[in-house]
């Protein structure tokens, strides 16, 4: 999968939900796609059940910028707050790039950074799954002074609009009435990443295998999850919480009861943000 410097790598997508008020993690998966759409309403959907309320807000990055996703987020009462995907043109010249295109939506057409109207061409979409109508003005790109800063393309420049547009503007609008609240997600889920790469060294896996690796990166996350809670709670109130979980034999079974009176914690203390 496509790594951070462009190139390409044998990866696994480490997913987590990390709760606000004390960065702690609540879910985790690992899979192996390489990118991130598809995910949000699914983590987001076990922080629901982890949590045991009816809604939640849901912060999360531009890799996550899926209609979808966001649509099956609605659906589930999960607010949205994500940064919006720009996609650059082909020339790479930043004044073209498809934010640069105002939609007019009376007219229905999309208004170029030369002043030029782009109709509607194709209302429905090529195939099913790209989900994109195309809005075109051929005419006026072959006489257009910037027309190689705008496309590579003889024709003309295409813009593209998800027939999803009008749901994404409206998560678009939430966002950017909420940057100080979208500002937190770093911070927020920085900090078990942070801890565990930066401040532990574990930036690679020992393990091979999406079962193998899922397992390790839990020991890790129970590890961090542990450590928070002694800072939440102080290690007398940790050790008072677990002395009623130390009768059970089988370790195992106390390892897996100690998380989830980790998770109780944080559930009786957390506020939906
Ligand atoms: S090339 Fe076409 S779309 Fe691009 S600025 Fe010129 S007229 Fe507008």
């Amino acid at each position: 999968m496509a790594v951070n410097n462009n190139g390409v790598d044998v990866c696994y997508n480490v997913q987590t939900v990390v709760d606000d008020k004390h960065s702690l993690i609540v879910d985790i998966n690992v899979i192996n796609n390489p990118t991130d759409h598809g995910q949000l309403s699914e983590m987001s959907k076990q922080a629901i059940d982890a949590f045991e309320v009816n809604s939640i807000k849901s912060l999360a990055d531009k890799g996550y910028y899926n209609a979808d996703d966001l649509k099956a987020c609605d659906k589930e009462n999960i607010t949205t707050y994500v940064a919006k995907q720009v996609f650059s043109n082909s020339t790479g010249e930043r004044e073209f790039y498809c934010d640069r295109f105002k939609y007019d939506k009376e007219k229905d057409v999309y208004v170029c950074p030369a002043g030029y109207n782009l109709k509607c061409t194709i209302k429905t979409p090529i195939k099913e799954d790209t989900k994109h109508i195309e809005y075109a003005n051929y005419e006026a790109c072959s006489k257009c002074q910037y027309k190689d800063k705008c496309t590579t393309s003889k024709q003309g420049r295409t813009i593209r609009r998800c027939v999803d547009q009008d749901f994404l503007d409206s998560v678009d609008e939430r966002t950017a009435k909420n940057k100080e609240l979208y500002k937190r997600r770093q911070m927020i889920v920085e900090h078990p990443f942070g801890t565990i790469k930066r401040g532990w060294g574990l930036s690679y896996f020992l393990t091979r295998g999406l079962q193998s690796v899922k397992t390790e990166i839990s020991l890790a996350f129970l590890a961090y999850n542990m450590k928070r809670a002694i800072n939440i709670l102080g290690i007398k109130e940790m050790i008072k919480r677990l002395e009623g979980l130390l009768h059970l034999s089988n370790l195992y079974k106390a390892y897996i009861n100690i998380y989830w009176e980790i998770m109780r914690t944080i559930r009786v203390k957390y506020e939906p943000i």
